[in-house]
């Protein structure tokens, strides 16, 4: 007789079950004035990211429509998350994983896609959205190639921000006993912070304030695209792009503001978060976080802000928290800020 979920806390049937269900932790140390910060902890999914939502529900609404059929096979052209939430979720459902990723992939995600069984594609990297040569192009041929080939498309998947509105949303508003006041995500492809925002909007009655972190040049807050270092968030303009829509799976009507964060208030923000705090967080985490800080900081009234924390800084150990790696970029090797300025000093 095996254990029964509905009655035990936090015993799940399968792996897919124990996606969501993340901790909220509050920000004691580094949050300055009245208003309390909570990060959402994404890194406590199974495959180690946010992403893992989006992709359960990508995969389960795809079976329910029969576009996803026993023998298919789940292509994406990804070098993040998305990939590591698909092979898992293909692992359990018995799907064959194509994961397409550039050149430029950590070899630790190449081999973490491999460890769940799927197949990785190098391409070569640098190529503009649109270009025969980017990974999301490359996916979409091998998807129409492979006989029961299916592309996930976390861009423009409406199950991408579904997975948010049915899941990330609900709880942060449990979570909180609908005591949220801000709920502020980074922006990649958008279906983080457009289906949990959605949410919180109906069941607030708009009250919660839907705030997008966006790294500075980032084209998602009005920025001319150049190049910035944090990863995941953000849009940049390749020099050679052509057509630059916006994702469908972003609804900027679904935010009330967008802050821009800086590169180096990013990483200062990652860093005293790991060392005031305990807690480590990635590049794009860094900017939800400080995006957050500095919404409590201004507020008047009362507020409960949350932020989203998509991945663990134990991704990013060889880049942002290493000081040789922050020193070479002119960030500053070390020294804890007390301070918390603004985006431009
Ligand atoms: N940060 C990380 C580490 C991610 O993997 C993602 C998802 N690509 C994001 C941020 C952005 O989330 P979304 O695509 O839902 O906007």
């Amino acid at each position: 007789m095996g254990v029964d979920p509905s009655t035990a806390g936090g015993v799940y049937d399968s792996v897919l079950d124990a996606i969501g269900h993340t901790p909220l932790i509050r920000v004691n140390r580094l949050a300055t004035g009245s208003a309390h910060v909570y990060l959402k902890l994404e890194d406590r999914n199974p495959g180690g990211g946010s992403k893992d939502r989006a992709a359960r529900e990508m995969v389960l609404a795809a079976e329910r429509s029969g576009d996803l059929r026993p023998g298919s096979t789940i292509v994406e052209g990804t070098s993040g998350n998305t990939g590591i939430g698909l092979a898992l979720i293909g692992a359990v459902r018995d799907y064959r994983v194509v994961a397409v990723v550039p050149d430029k992939t950590s070899v630790e995600k190449i081999d973490l896609l491999r460890a769940y069984g799927a197949e990785v594609v190098i391409t070569p990297g640098g190529r503009p959205v649109g270009h025969p040569e980017h990974v999301r192009t490359i996916a979409a041929r091998l998807a129409a190639e492979i006989p029961g080939g299916w592309l996930a498309g976390q861009y423009d998947n409406p199950a991408n921000p579904a997975a948010h509105h049915k899941t990330t949303g609900p709880e942060v508003w449990a979570q909180t006993g609908g005591a949220v006041t801000h709920f502020v995500a980074g922006i990649g492809t958008g279906g983080t912070v457009s289906g949990a925002g959605r949410f919180l909007h109906e069941v607030s009655g708009g009250a919660v304030r839907v705030v997008g972190a966006d790294p500075v040049n980032s084209t998602y807050s009005g920025g001319d695209g150049r190049a910035f270092y944090v990863e995941s968030v953000g849009h940049y303009r390749h020099p050679d792009t052509i057509d630059d829509e916006l994702p469908a799976s972003y609804h900027p009507e679904v935010l009330d503001e967008i802050v821009t964060i800086s590169d180096r208030e990013a990483i200062d923000t990652l860093r005293d978060l790991a060392r005031l705090e305990g807690i480590l967080v990635g590049g794009s985490g860094g900017v939800a976080a400080a995006a957050a800080l500095r919404v409590a900081q201004r507020a008047t009234a009362p507020a409960v802000v949350v932020a989203l924390i998509p991945d663990s800084g134990r991704n990013y150990l060889s880049k942002y928290h290493q000081p040789e790696w922050r020193a070479r970029w002119g960030f500053g090797a070390d020294g804890i800020r007390t301070d918390r300025g603004s985006a431009d000093d």
